[in-house]
């Protein structure tokens, strides 16, 4: 299957490497687009929200990061390929610029972090061109938005936060014409050293989550929405 609809919102029946060469080749076309890389949070906000339900409807492709949904996926007998996460999507993004040569802008996490992380991925990958990086602590963006304007990035990257960034992105970005936005969560965190992503063992054990929580306890009201979505999909195979 090439798209899974779980509770109303279509995954992207697609691997880490395709997911890329759909944004490659999106660069090349400049439409604005959209990324998402959804987890059950999101499915659950986008059940009860219809603008956000339309934000996810319009984005170009949205990936399954998160565990809960490859588990939804197999429930409803529609497995999906794998986990494409907002880290590793990224990550790879940056490795493909080196001879792309893309131009990337950060816009999200708290002052100073976006900075840290761009100094840190520079490192690491020395050809990158990041030609823009703000704060995701603003009241007023239009700042920020002539600055796109003006640098013109090919992909920009959205760390605001789950909801709030791609709606942002819906809003504000895809009128400025930035041809692939993605939202990326706490990922400018993870770069910037401020937060550390999970073990190897339990990223591929499925349980990021228990690390996530153990790190940052204050998530586990957030993550009573786990059980609650596959409550849901489990009802919905059975209505189906
Ligand atoms: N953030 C931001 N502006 C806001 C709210 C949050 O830039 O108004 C940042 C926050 O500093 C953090 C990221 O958004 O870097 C959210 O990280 P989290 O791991 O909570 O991501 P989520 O799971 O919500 O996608």
């Amino acid at each position: 299957m090439i798209k899974v609809p779980i509770l109303g919102i279509e995954i992207d029946n697609l691997n880490l490497a395709e997911v890329v060469g759909r944004i490659n080749d999106l660069v090349q076309q400049r439409r604005p687009s959209l990324i998402v890389t959804a987890n059950p949070e999101i499915i659950m906000r986008a059940r009860q929200d219809r603008s956000f339900a339309n934000c996810l409807k319009a984005a170009e492709v949205v990936t399954a990061d998160g565990i809960g949904l490859i588990i939804a996926a197999e429930l409803l007998g529609t497995p999906l390929k794998e986990r494409v996460t907002g880290i590793d999507l990224i990550t790879e993004l940056f490795r493909e610029s080196q001879s792309k040569n893309y131009r990337f802008y950060f816009v999200g996490a708290k002052p100073g972090i976006a900075e840290k992380a761009a100094l840190n991925i520079r490192e690491k990958f020395p050809q990158i061109e990041i030609v823009g990086v703000r704060h995701g602590y603003f009241q007023d963006d239009s700042a920020i938005i002539s600055d796109i304007l003006d640098k013109k990035p090919d992909i920009l990257l959205a760390a605001l936060g789950m909801g709030k960034q791609e709606s942002w992105v819906r809003e504000r970005v895809i009128p400025a014409g930035v041809p692939v936005s993605i939202g990326v969560g706490g990922s400018f965190d993870v770069f910037a050293g401020e937060a550390k992503r999970a073990p190897r063992w339990m990223q591929r054990a499925g349980v990021e989550w228990l690390y996530r929580l153990f790190k940052q306890p204050s998530r586990f009201w957030r993550m009573l929405e786990l059980p609650k979505f596959l409550t849901a999909v489990i009802y919905s195979r059975f209505i189906r």
